[in-house]
């Protein structure tokens, strides 16, 4: 069974968003832990967070997905950004074990000038921080377009990232189709060989997520912008060779793509009639 879902909005709170995935034909679905742009979150409901874990459990659903905010950025030049990035890791972690069922997953941040090398040592040293091994959250770091100074805009800077975290062993990655294509792996022509290039690098057991998306723009064009599936420069064609591929078809799909709720009711039913059971 395709294991797939799309981005809620997390302030209808926890057992809400697992409702309303449900009721769109997802078994999964993605969130983000606070106001993406701001960084405020609302009160912590443990009962809620109970409920949605209960759910979950009873509905069969994947893992689910919690997003950090956009604005958590671990390896910024200033000080107090930095500051933020950590506070918000923390607490947002300490929120996500209770719910078991979930992974958090994060932009790995953009070095504004410091350059990628000083940028990787800071988010490692923000995970050696944050990411204790008492911390049972599978955490993910999301691969980048390489839009202006992003880290993570090649398999070689995720494994970068890795290695110099004293935490390595224990991060995950999560593929997301339209930055990779941006970044310049051809996912339309090259499947094959893009997941080969990712299993030398990171390795594919360390794969534990995709962001399914289309992309408005051409390969290599490091620009970020999601498109409906089907109807950007990727193509259908090549999402149905992705959901199905068998080094990926297990794993959960979330989908970002520019929509409303019906819109995502569509798509995944759209992928689910393409997928292959087997
Ligand atoms: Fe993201
Ligand atoms: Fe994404
Ligand atoms: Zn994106």
């Amino acid at each position: 069974m395709l294991h797939i879902g799309c981005h809620l909005s997390c302030s209808q709170g926890y057992l809400a968003m697992g409702r309303q995935a449900l009721s769109i034909g997802a078994d999964t679905f993605q969130f983000f832990t606070r106001n993406p742009r701001g960084g405020s979150v609302k009160p912590f409901d443990e009962a809620d967070a109970c409920a949605l874990v209960a759910f979950m459990q009873e509905h069969d659903f994947a893992p689910i997905l919690a997003h950090a905010p956009y604005t958590l950025n671990a390896c910024a030049a200033d000080e107090s950004i930095r500051a933020f990035a950590e506070r918000t890791m923390r607490e947002d972690l300490e929120r996500l074990a209770y719910l078991p069922g979930a992974m958090l997953n994060f932009h790995p941040g953009s070095h504004v000038k410091q350059g990628p090398e000083t940028g990787i040592r800071l988010i490692a040293g923000l995970i050696d921080t944050v990411y204790t091994p008492d911390v049972r959250t599978p955490l993910l770091l999301e691969t980048m377009a390489g839009k202006g100074s992003e880290v993570g805009r090649s398999f070689e800077e995720i494994r970068a990232i890795m290695e110099a975290s004293a935490q390595g062993e224990r991060l995950g990655v999560c593929l997301d189709t339209c930055h990779v294509f941006d970044g310049g792996y051809d996912l339309v022509n090259h499947l094959d060989d893009v997941l080969e290039a990712f299993d030398k690098v990171v390795g594919l057991s360390r794969l534990r997520a995709i962001h399914i998306n289309d992309s408005k723009n051409p390969l290599g064009s490091h620009k970020d912008r999601h498109e409906k599936i089907g109807e950007g420069q990727i193509g259908l064609d090549a999402f149905v060779r992705i959901i199905n591929h068998p080094q990926l078809r297990h794993l959960p799909f979330f989908l970002e793509t520019p929509n409303e709720i019906d819109g995502y009711r569509r798509e995944i039913a759209l992928l689910r009639g393409l997928y292959r059971e087997g």
